[in-house]
């Protein structure tokens, strides 16, 4: 396990010493200290990346040579996925199952962007202009220094989705990980040096969010900071990073919602309702959780989710059949528990769930079913980020799309009925950037990845997300020998 910097190429301890505890928040055991960097930290890091993009070979190799680096690290995550799940686990709390997951889909991103630089060699486009005496092509070029900062629910995968498109593009990077949940990323350091990747391309930096998070986004040296994490600090990103112009693309919060028509399966609806909300302790920014049934459903299916909700195992993530783990700190168990007590101050019945007693160490909240809430309590308005879902009837198709966009969020939808064509209708009408029919949660390297409304700026994966990385340039010739005209007539 780290516990120092990754700046230039090597491993380095923080200007100032400090340090952060890491806590298992299953045993709530601190089992090791992370470097916590700081400003000096940040500006080092800024500097080597810079010179890294101004005078290194990494923006200048073809996209081909990229390829091979971005390919040895992933396959340098798929030799450790059992260590790093572990590591994974221990940090973040998930079941390892879920950890092994999200490692195998953080090297598989590594591989598709590895092809897509590929793919950049050669790409100009020759534009057809109205005026022949002059020809002009467009080319897309590496963007600069960037910044990612992630969040702790995915800590290697989101950072992947970052960190892949990034150095596929020819940027070079400073990833700053969540201070809860640094371990894999750190690895992913020592998985770049393995790669061989050129000093100063990438660079990593634990510590906090308001503190080194905070001078990366001030620097005057980065060109773009790519964000996952939460609104207001989203928000914070974004009109620090308008001082300066700094390109900006943000990944942030969701209330999203699940549509079930009565005439689906009840045991699908089951499994994808329950997926679509207790997958990852609900800690998931698309988590479908605000749910719409269909009247005549109703009643049926909030009897078998509560049924099936009290079912789910919990237990620590390493331990074989644990399907719900611990929230991932003590501050986030603390933030879930208040909004159930806030939902049943406003009137929600609480049909089952809540604080979870039954281990004495750690920060463990049961399946949640809410009912009753009004439309405007924050039990269905703001996002809870844990195993809570908010369940309500609708009678009409219109009602359902209505009750599904009334949110200051547009980050995922989801709709299912047997019926296609309704459920085309309802996809269209949605105004959310991720839309599942008949299922809700799997995500796809290849599909663009980001929301509508407040739910942030800019997509990821696929084309898209090496979109973010690229600045487009044109380049016109005069191919003319007619005098143009203005000066010398
Ligand atoms: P957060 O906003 O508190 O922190 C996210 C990251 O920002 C962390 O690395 C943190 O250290 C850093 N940070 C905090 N303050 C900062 C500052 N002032 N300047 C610079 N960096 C700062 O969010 P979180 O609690 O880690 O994650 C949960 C949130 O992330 C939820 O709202 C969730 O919806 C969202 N999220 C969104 C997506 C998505 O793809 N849209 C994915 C995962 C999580």
């Amino acid at each position: 396990m780290q516990n120092q910097l990754f700046i230039d190429g090597r491993w380095v301890a923080p200007a100032d010493g400090a340090v952060l505890p890491v806590i298992d928040p299953a045993t709530e055991e601190v089992f090791h200290h992370i470097a916590a960097a700081g400003p000096a930290d940040a500006d080092a890091a800024v500097k080597a990346a810079r010179d890294a993009f101004d005078n290194g070979p990494w923006p200048r190799l073809s996209g081909k040579e990229r390829a091979t680096y971005l390919r040895a690290m992933a396959k340098g995550i798929h030799d450790r996925l059992a260590e790093l799940a572990h590591l994974e686990t221990r940090d973040n709390g998930k079941p390892l199952p879920e950890s092994e997951w999200d490692l195998a889909d953080a090297a598989g991103c590594f591989d598709f962007y590895a092809d897509l630089a590929e793919e950049l060699d050669g790409e100009v486009e020759d534009l057809k202009l109205a005026d022949a005496r002059f020809v002009s092509k467009a080319v897309r070029e590496p963007l600069g220094v960037t910044v990612a900062i992630v969040p702790w629910n995915y800590p290697l995968l989101m950072a992947s989705w970052k960190v892949a498109p990034a150095l596929a593009a020819g940027c070079t990077m400073i990833l700053k990980p969540s201070e809860t949940t640094s371990l894999t990323a750190l690895e992913l350091g020592v998985i770049a040096e393995s790669a061989g990747l050129p000093k100063g391309v990438l660079n990593i930096l634990s510590g906090k969010g308001s503190v080194v998070g905070q001078a990366l986004v001030e620097h005057r040296q980065v060109d773009k900071i790519a964000f996952t994490g939460s609104g207001p600090v989203g928000s914070r990103i974004m009109a620090e990073g308008a001082k300066d112009i700094k390109r900006i693309s943000l990944e942030l919060g969701g209330k999203s919602p699940f549509v079930v028509f009565a005439d689906s399966d009840i045991d699908k609806a089951v499994e994808w309702i329950m997926f679509g909300i207790f997958w990852n302790q609900g800690q998931v920014c698309s988590a479908t959780s605000r749910v719409l049934v269909e009247a005549p459903l109703y009643p049926k299916l909030l009897d078998r989710l509560v049924e099936e909700a009290k079912k789910i195992r919990m237990g620590n993530g390493l331990e074989e059949g644990t399907l719900l783990g611990p929230l991932v700190n003590e501050k986030q168990y603390e933030d879930v528990l208040r909004h159930i007590d806030r939902a049943v101050e406003q009137g929600a019945t609480v049909a089952c769930g809540g604080k979870f007693e039954g281990f004495d160490k750690g920060f463990w909240v049961a399946p949640t079913i809410l009912t009753d809430m009004a439309l405007d309590s924050d039990a269905w308005v703001e996002e809870i980020f844990g195993p809570v879902v908010c369940i309500r009837p609708f009678e009409t198709e219109e009602e359902a799309i209505r009750l599904a966009n009334d949110s200051r969020f547009g980050l995922a939808a989801a709709v299912m009925s047997a019926n296609d064509a309704r459920c085309e209708r309802v996809a269209a009408a949605f105004r959310a950037g991720i839309v599942w029919i008949n299922c809700s949660q799997p995500t796809f390297t290849e599909a663009p990845w980001g929301g509508y409304k407040q739910s942030g700026i800019g997509r990821e994966l696929g084309r898209w997300g090496l979109d973010n990385y690229l600045e487009t340039k044109q380049i016109t010739r005069l191919v003319s020998d007619e005098p143009w005209g203005w000066y010398l007539k």
